[in-house]
């Protein structure tokens, strides 16, 4: 903008002042829902009472809910993000999502997206939505986007070969193909099934220009590993605001969460079922990091270990079990009332048939 002349003087002073009233965000937090009923699995789901004390929680404490699209946008190219950004995201294109989630997302007027697997709605599947209201979503200004074919588990295989990897690709592909030539175009950005992924996979979605999502805790900055971003789940026994209300006003700790250790654990090729997670702080902390950092390994509180100002690592004291675990680490952030939150999933898989889901 080429601002020399006088009308361009508010501007300017309102640029001034902009960071003493509402210093933006470089950081915003996803929350992760499947079911909004109350007769779907309680693990996946809240009620439609439930999910509108969440939207009403949103509005009465000043965050903004802005759609995934520019929210990643302003997050990597450094544009300024709304102070207490959130984005509400659905796994599955389950029918309650539109009869019971839309019309309360329409009255608070809050964008949102939807990870679709699209066999289901291909299908015909009673529980999945048809195309024609995935279209009404789209048109109403929804984002759809890729939650694979058939909603496999990408990760629990005999091999990681050539194989596998094609294979894994195809479901993704024809996902995205099936989604477009139904609805128009659509970003490409992957919700793994489960949250479950390991690094060939997220290496192969980084050379074909997929951002991807997990089902880790956590939000969503410029350092953050944009083949395994983090969502919060909100559904469940996360679904209690006393909670979901510490992760909302959260972010993320800044470390390099790329280098974080391959997620997958193989036990029948001597895999270490205690893994080792080293992070990397990517920005010097005040003391109350290191002080002050609490991890906490399938609920029960774990120490890091500090090596210097900037590395630490956590490790399971005793072998975690079978399937999904999670290292979840939080710190108070200095001057504030809110936390730093990383976490890091781990699948630990030993070759066994995957279970149903
Ligand atoms: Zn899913």
């Amino acid at each position: 903008m080429n601002c020399k002349s006088i009308r361009c003087l508010p501007l300017l002073v309102l640029g001034l002042m902009w960071p003493l009233t509402s210093p933006a965000a470089d950081s915003f937090n996803i929350l992760l829902y499947h079911h909004i009923s109350s007769t779907m699995p309680r693990s996946t789901s809240l009620t439609a009472k439930e999910f509108e004390g969440h939207l009403a929680y949103l509005k009465h404490n000043n965050y903004t809910v802005v759609d995934l699209g520019s929210a990643i946008a302003s997050v990597q190219q450094g544009t300024a993000l709304p102070k207490k950004a959130i984005v509400i995201t659905f796994d599955d294109a389950w029918r309650d999502i539109y009869l019971h989630g839309f019309p309360l997302l329409k009255k608070y007027d809050y964008p949102f997206t939807v990870f679709v697997n699209t066999d289901p709605v291909d299908q015909n599947n009673r529980h999945a939505m048809t195309w024609d209201m995935l279209r009404d979503l789209k048109k109403h200004g929804v984002t759809l986007a890729n939650h694979t074919k058939d909603h496999d588990y990408l990760v629990r295989k005999p091999m990681y070969d050539q194989q596998w990897l094609t294979a894994t690709l195809d479901n993704i592909n024809t996902a995205q193909q099936r989604l477009t030539d139904e609805t128009g175009p659509v970003p490409k950005w992957l919700a793994y099934p489960f949250g479950e992924y390991n690094d060939q996979l997220k290496r192969a979605l980084k050379d074909r220009g997929y951002i991807a999502f997990g089902q880790q805790s956590g939000g969503v900055a410029k350092f953050s590993d944009w083949q395994a971003l983090p969502r919060f789940p909100a559904a469940g026994i996360y679904s209690s605001l006393k909670t979901l209300k510490t992760k909302l006003a959260s972010q993320p700790l800044p470390a390099h969460y790329a280098a974080f250790a391959n997620p997958v654990i193989r036990t029948d090729q001597a895999g270490q079922s205690q893994p080792i997670l080293n992070v990397e702080l990517s920005k010097a902390q005040r003391l109350g990091v290191r002080q002050q950092l609490s991890c906490f390994i399938v609920g029960k509180r774990q120490m890091p270990a500090w090596q210097g100002k900037m590395n630490f690592s956590i490790q399971a004291n005793e072998a975690l079990g079978k399937g999904r675990n999670r290292y979840n680490c939080t710190a108070p952030i200095w001057g504030q009332k809110n936390y730093y939150w990383l976490s890091h999933q781990w699948l630990v898989y030993g070759g066994e048939a995957p279970p149903k889901e």
